[in-house]
């Protein structure tokens, strides 16, 4: 596990919120002031990385689009593949789709049929957890190529909408629960 102890509470101090967007009703977590701080974000790939280090973990999926600015740096830290889960249509190759229901909004996620192999160790990553739907459909196409799912990182877990209970609290980590 992580021993930066005031990584939660500087990531919380960098954040931003910004109401009403993209629509009324949401509050939208803003992570580009973080990101545009080399320490921090340094700090923040660590932390994401960290729980997962000495798991054997041989693939990172993260989640178009702010997971791809997270999980890249992560798989580079556990020394696995990235491969980007993208919205329908955006992937050049063959793939394979699930469908899920977003806290704003229907959409669909992609990878490639060949992105993860059978039997491979796999940690999605991605910046928010709220209702937990873009994740259970990312773990939905790493099951339906046979990877092993190890777990999922995320920076932060909002408590308040269950997606921590969706997933399964065990493979559930974040730095920071709001
Ligand atoms: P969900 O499928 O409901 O868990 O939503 C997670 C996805 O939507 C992630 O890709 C997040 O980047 C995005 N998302 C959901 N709610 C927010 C929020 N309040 N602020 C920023 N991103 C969000």
């Amino acid at each position: 596990m992580t021993t930066d102890l005031t990584l939660a509470d500087d990531v919380k101090a960098r954040m931003r919120d910004v109401k009403d967007f993209p629509r009324p009703g949401i509050v939208f977590k803003d992570i580009t002031p973080l990101l545009a701080d080399p320490v921090l974000f340094g700090r923040v790939i660590n932390g994401m990385a960290a729980p997962f280090r000495g798991q054997h973990v041989t693939k990172v999926i993260g989640v178009e689009a702010r997971g791809f600015i997270l999980g890249a740096p992560v798989a580079l830290a556990l020394n696995a593949g990235f491969v980007p889960a993208r919205k329908p249509g955006k992937l050049p190759h063959h793939t394979i789709v699930e469908r899920y229901a977003l806290e704003y909004g229907t959409d669909g996620l992609e990878i490639h049929q060949d992105a993860i192999l059978k039997g491979e160790r796999v940690v999605i990553v991605d910046d928010v957890l709220a209702t937990g739907g873009t994740a259970e459909a990312t773990m939905k196409l790493t099951a339906q190529l046979g990877g092993d799912l190890v777990g999922f990182s995320f920076l932060m877990a909002l408590g308040f909408l269950d997606g921590v209970k969706r997933l399964g609290a065990d493979r559930v980590r974040s730095i920071i629960t709001l």
